[in-house]
């Protein structure tokens, strides 16, 4: 499932958070971190926030829902990579009339690579933590320094050892910086 590509991915969300409508792609889509065993049944009636569990990442999304809320449709590009796949797809959220939020996603482009273990839930870990932008997902290679995990792997001595860091999903200094950007660029309604 990880590695197929999707067309289109949508989920709603009421005034108070929590999940009214979900695509089956969404499950694999926004729980890749959180493990087999999720249905859109399972995920439904349930707040977005169980499934955005990193502080940084939950901040942002926070930021972008404030914001539409109060009028503008936001677009925002992000990455969603499988192990064996880089994708690039874009996020609308926009304000229904009935109050309540639709996130609609879609693939701008997708292409193979080679198997990613770092991504691949069934790798074994370590006690040592990577930081991983859950917007770009550049990988924290040192201060201020963020790789693609084909390069971060090489540059940390990974690539071949059995054993890989646990992912910590994170915000990079310039996704949130770009995001915070656009959020104060849309003008909202009235204003
Ligand atoms: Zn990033």
């Amino acid at each position: 499932m990880a590695t197929q590509d999707f067309t289109e991915i949508s989920y709603t969300i009421d005034p108070q958070d929590h999940l009214l409508t979900v695509s089956s792609e969404w499950v694999d889509f926004a729980l890749k971190n959180h493990g087999d065993g999720l249905t859109p049944e399972y995920v439904k009636g349930r707040s977005l926030w169980d499934f955005i569990t990193d502080e940084p990442t939950r901040e942002l999304y926070e930021a972008v829902l404030a914001h539409v809320r109060s009028g503008p449709t936001t677009d925002l590009v992000l990455r969603c990579d499988a192990p064996e796949r880089r994708r690039l797809i874009e996020m609308t959220v926009t304000l229904l009339a009935d109050g309540n939020v639709e996130f609609k996603t879609v693939l701008l482009a997708s292409k193979p690579r080679i198997a990613q273990r770092l991504f691949d839930r069934d790798t074994p870990r370590t006690a040592r933590h990577l930081m991983v932008c859950s917007w770009c997902d550049k990988v924290s290679v040192g201060v201020d320094k963020w790789f693609e995990v084909e390069a971060a792997m090489e540059y940390l001595h990974l690539t071949g050892e059995a054993e890989l860091p646990i992912i910590e999903p994170v915000v990079c200094p310039e996704c949130y910086a770009r995001v915070m950007e656009i959020i104060s660029d849309s003008v909202p309604l009235g204003s």
